[in-house]
């Protein structure tokens, strides 16, 4: 990595950042992708960067009870990674580079941020991690993190440094064919065991049933499977 690169995984670890990885914006020209290019928001995107904590488990092994705790924990995430994330852009518009960055997960506040039709993001957080080598998605379509499972979150700065990116380690989805706890344990239906998913099962879950809370089945279902 070259000096920038280090000083904003610096910058980010003082901040109670626990994952950092840089992804090539060309690495979303593959067609396997099938989200939202980073290149319409910036159209001279060189590198994405992602961002994580881990999510603590105390807030997610209590779950479906505890909801009102598990997604306060998972917005003190957010306040987390909106200030190291504010610093990275901060130091690289400092460095002549441009900056913006993507929120936290599409579905916060009721799916504002995501396209209506699609609840796609702008740009897949999930998608650049993989890129940059952080993990793999599994069929819950959670990305699955070495040492920490689904257990993440993560946003990302887009940006037109030219950063060394990483690669992808794995192949893009983990072997959960012996497992689906996932699957099993959505109270909406919404995860199939082809890894495809129906968001607008999970939305209305979450937003219609729960009145905006999270639900997090998901992840703790596959927590337990990585325990
Ligand atoms: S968050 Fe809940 S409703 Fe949404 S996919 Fe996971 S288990 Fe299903
Ligand atoms: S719960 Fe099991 S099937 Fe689902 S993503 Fe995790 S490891 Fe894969």
């Amino acid at each position: 990595m070259d000096g920038l690169d280090e000083t904003l995984r610096t910058i980010a670890g003082d901040m109670g950042v626990e994952v950092f990885g840089i992804a090539a914006a060309s690495g979303f020209d593959n067609p396997a992708y099938q989200g939202n290019r980073p290149q319409t928001i910036m159209p001279d995107v060189r590198s994405v960067i992602v961002i994580g904590v881990a999510v603590p488990r105390g807030c997610i092994e209590p779950l479906p009870n505890g909801r009102a705790e598990y997604t306060n924990t998972l917005l003190a995430g957010t306040v987390t990674l909106r200030a190291a994330a504010f610093r990275v852009a901060q130091t690289l518009e400092r460095e002549g580079h441009k900056a913006s960055i993507v929120p936290i997960e599409g579905s916060e506040f009721g799916y504002w941020y995501v396209d209506r039709e699609t609840l796609k993001a702008d740009v897949s957080i999930k998608y650049a991690a993989y890129l940059a080598g952080l993990g793999r998605y599994g069929v819950s379509n959670l990305l699955l993190i070495p040492g920490i499972g689904p257990r993440v979150r993560m946003t990302a700065v887009v940006t037109d440094a030219p950063l060394t990116s990483g690669s992808p380690s794995a192949n893009l989805k983990a072997d959960c064919t012996d497992c689906l706890r996932c699957v099993e344990a959505c109270p909406a239906d919404a995860l199939h065991e082809d890894g495809s998913i129906e968001r607008e099962r999970c939305r209305d879950y979450m937003f219609n049933t729960l009145g905006g809370l999270r639900c997090g089945l998901c992840v703790k279902a596959c927590m337990d499977a990585h325990r």
